[in-house]
This record gives structure tokens, sequence and C-alpha cells, in this order.
């Protein structure tokens, strides 16, 4: 049975050089290799975009052993998904047991067989493939194609996070269509979702930084998170998001604030990440954005928190 090219890539990690070229030979013209000779440059590789989508790792190595990189991949957010299989010349169930208890996928022994190591592999990588797949689906959302909300409360924690040991300000966006509603009920619901998929494109692209994180956090609102930016970044940004909205002129007879789509805008600093709380900033966000809505909508409400800081 022929096997098309994948355009998967599996980094093979060995410090044999004898070994990598065996290998090569078994698996280079079904898929995409690259090469690590120790395991300190295993775990560099594995950081690297792209990503592998699969590691082949032998055990006994100089240096960092395949056991320990295993580990410390399992034990990383950003390399906790790639498989790894062991390739070994111990054929000891006992390392078996330990390099599958470490979070390995697999374990193939030296001297391994041509074609059980291709279709094992093969196996792998087809799981490998259905796993993005499902991880794509349920963390961006269907109809605008951003991140949904799920994956806020994921990528929020973490720049929290990042924000208290860097010490760093953390700004917040919460944006909302003016009067959808009415937009929904006068040029129907398919119209409504084709003016969500073009505002979400506007914010989208008035995005900066690589940093910067928008997501739909329901309905017709959307949030927009900003790490390392002050209050003056975060106004302004607010700003031009408020005035691309408008500029769009997607139309809206049944406004009562203009004759085409606005947005309001809840924007909080947060100066200092050690003194708030989480909820409470989005809490924040959300009050500012309800008073943009009472004074009139179409506008920019933002405040910084906390008030007052002790020097
Ligand atoms: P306000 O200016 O106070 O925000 O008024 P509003 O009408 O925008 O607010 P409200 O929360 O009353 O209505 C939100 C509307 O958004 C109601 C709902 O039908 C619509 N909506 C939410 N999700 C979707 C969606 O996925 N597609 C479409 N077409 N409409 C949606
Ligand atoms: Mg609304
Ligand atoms: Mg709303």
């Amino acid at each position: 049975m022929a096997h098309a090219h994948s355009n998967q890539t599996i980094l093979i990690v060995d410090d044999e050089p004898i070994n990598i070229k065996a290998l090569q030979l078994v698996l280079g013209e079904e898929h995409n290799l690259v090469f690590a000779t120790s395991g300190e440059m295993a775990l560099q590789m594995a950081m690297d975009e792209p990503q592998p989508d699969l590691i082949l790792m032998d055990i006994v190595m100089p240096g960092m052993d395949g056991f320990e990189v295993c580990a410390r991949l399992k034990n990383d957010d950003r390399t906790r998904n790639i498989p790894v299989v062991f390739l070994s010349a111990r054929w000891e169930t006992s390392e078996e047991a330990k390099g599958l208890e470490l979070g390995a996928v697999d374990y193939i022994r030296k001297p391994f067989s041509p074609p059980i190591i291709k279709a094992r592999i093969r196996n792998h990588l087809e799981l490998k493939k259905t796993r993005d797949l499902l991880e794509n689906l349920s963390t961006l959302d269907g109809l605008t194609n951003i991140p949904n909300r799920r994956r806020f409360d994921e990528i929020f924690i973490h720049e929290w996070n990042r924000s208290v040991r860097n010490k760093a300000p953390l700004s917040l966006l919460f944006i909302d269509i003016d009067h959808f509603k009415n937009y929904n009920d006068y040029y129907g619901h398919l119209a409504g979702d084709d003016c969500l998929k073009a505002v979400a494109r506007v914010l989208q692209s008035s995005l900066g930084r690589a940093a910067d994180f928008l997501a739909r956090f329901g309905g017709e609102e959307f949030i927009i998170l900003l790490p390392e930016t002050r209050e003056n970044g975060c106004r302004y940004l607010a700003e031009a998001i408020r005035g691309a909205i408008e500029k769009l002129h997607i139309e809206h007879k049944d406004s009562p604030v203009a004759d085409h789509i606005t947005v309001s805008i809840g924007a909080v600093t947060c100066i200092d990440v050690t003194r708030c709380d989480r909820a409470l900033l989005l809490e924040h966000a959300d009050r500012l954005l309800y008073q943009a809505k009472h004074e009139g909508r179409n506008r920019v409400k933002s405040q910084t928190v906390p008030d007052h800081v002790e020097t």
C-alpha cells in the first residue's frame, strides 16, 4: 500500500547518528523528519514553531536521558500535547512501564521491524491529527472563527499570571454591539450573523501586538485582552475600534443611535495585578460597558484600577 507524504513532522532524538540514519531510511519517505542528537536539543526543538507532531526518542543518551526529556515535555503546557514514542534497546518491562507512566504513548523495542514501526507511527500521527482538530473545534467560535469564551478563560488565567510575574499592567476591553436585537429583527438573523462576522474581522485586524487576544465572549459581545498595556494605549485602541466599526458603515436603520452599526466599549486597565482580582476586573469592564450604554452608546468608558496605589 502506498502512502502519500504527510505534512506532519516527526522529531527523532538519538545520540547515535547511525540510529538516526536507520530511522530516516524507514520513515523519511512518508514523513517530514527533524533530528536532535541530545535531550537538551530535543527540548529546544519541541518548542520551535511549527512544533513537531510526534517525538520518537531514544532513552539512553549522555546528559539528559529520554525519560527526563519526556517528563519535562509532559510538565510544560506548551509541549504536553506532543505524543512521545520511546525507542529502546532495553527489553525490561519495568523500563517500558516507566516510559508509559511518564506519559509516552508507545514503547518500541530495538531492533525494530520497519513495517511495524511505520504502521505504529502512522497510527499515532493519525490520532494526533484528530486531537488537533477537536482542540481547534472546541476553542474556536463556529460563526466568527475567532477564539471562544472557553479559550478566553484559559488565556486570561495565563496572561494574568504572566502579568503578576512581570509586574506588568493588564488591560481589557468589553465590546458590545448597540441595539443588535433591533438589527436582527429588522434585517433577519442571517444578516445578523454576517454582521457579527464583519465586526469580528475588524476587531481582529485592529490588534497590533502578538500577545493581544480577541475572543467572542457570547452573543454580540467580544472581549480583548491587552497584556502589558497601560491606560493610554488601552483607551487609544478602544477609541480606534469604536471608530473602525463606525467606518464599516453597516446600515442599521432601526438603531436609535446612528444609521449604521455602532459598538459600546468598557475599557479597564489594571496597573497592579497583585492588588486586583481576575473576576473583579471582568466585572469592572462590564460595569463600564453598562455605563457607556447608559450614557448613549457608541462610546468608550474607561477606568484604571486599583484607584489608589500606595507608593
Ligand atoms: P444594547 O445596545 O443594549 O446592547 O442592545 P442589544 O439589542 O444589542 O442587546 P440585547 O442583549 O437585548 O440583544 C442582543 C441580541 O444579539 C439578541 C440576540 O438575538 C442577538 N444575538 C446573539 N447572538 C447572536 C448570533 O449568533 N447571531 C445573531 N444573528 N444574533 C445574535
Ligand atoms: Mg448589544
Ligand atoms: Mg449584549
